[in-house]
């Protein structure tokens, strides 16, 4: 895939709240197919940069293109549909808690207004693929925090995206729940989509042996390959 082009292209983009300047100048491609990891200390930038990718925040210089658009001249009425072709997953997890597993997932596609039918076909795929088709009638309250982030990965996956962004989605859990996560980020991964993984859990980054982008005071310090690993 040398010379192919990349999916999201960030180019020097830059944030500054008010005097800080929270990310400077930073430059990154990502690639079709591609899992990459974002690492760095407490307050580098990392939840920023996810913010100016899911158009939460506007940079302060620099542009964001994803497939060739530059996102920042998106219209108003694209926004949803750019922000569907992007799934986005949080530590807290961020689950309805008057609703059932089957009912947070069908909720996201119910805002898009997805007719009923797509709705009963697209849920059970993606609970399988997250391995909750036994837990679909159980309330947030009722899970184990490890099955309530597979919930929020159904729900970010309902929409086929592109791109998955995972924020610190194994801050909260224990270490053989955050291999399972890993486990479904990476099968994610095998099946065509975009993976960008922010995290602190060190055994994480060494079991993937993925692209590993470092961040340090808003630059990349260092964006290094690891291993290589065949899709089972
Ligand atoms: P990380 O995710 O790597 O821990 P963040 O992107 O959350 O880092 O934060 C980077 C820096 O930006 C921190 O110094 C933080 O205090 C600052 N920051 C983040 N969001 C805001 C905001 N809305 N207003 C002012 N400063 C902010």
């Amino acid at each position: 895939m040398i010379g192919e082009k990349p999916i999201i292209e960030i180019r020097k983009v830059s944030k500054k709240y008010s005097r800080n300047l929270v990310l400077d100048e930073i430059t990154l491609g990502i690639k079709r197919g591609e899992f990459v990891i974002l690492i760095g200390p407490s307050g580098a930038g990392k939840s920023t940069l996810i913010r100016l990718l899911i158009q939460e925040e506007k940079p302060t210089g620099g542009k964001i293109f994803v497939s060739g658009r530059d996102i920042s001249r998106l219209k108003p009425y694209e926004l949803p549909y750019y922000r569907r072709n992007v799934g986005i997953v949080f530590q807290d997890f961020k689950l309805l808690p008057n609703k059932t597993v089957y009912e947070n997932v069908a909720y996201a596609l119910e805002v898009s207004d997805e007719s009923d039918e797509n709705i009963r076909k697209k849920i059970p795929k993606v609970l399988e693929a997250v391995g909750l088709t036994e837990r679909s009638d159980a309330y947030p309250e009722e899970l184990s925090g490890g099955e309530k982030q597979r919930v929020s990965i159904a729900r970010a996956l309902v929409h086929n995206p592109k791109l998955l962004i995972a924020d610190e989605p194994t801050g909260n859990l224990d270490p053989e729940s955050a291999r399972e996560i890993s486990d479904i980020l990476e099968k994610i991964n095998c099946q065509g989509t975009i993976v960008l993984l922010a995290t602190h859990n060190k055994e994480l980054v060494d079991r993937l042996r993925k692209r590993v982008v470092t961040i340090k005071k808003g630059k990349i310090v260092s964006d290094m390959a690891q291993g290589r690993y065949v899709c089972r």
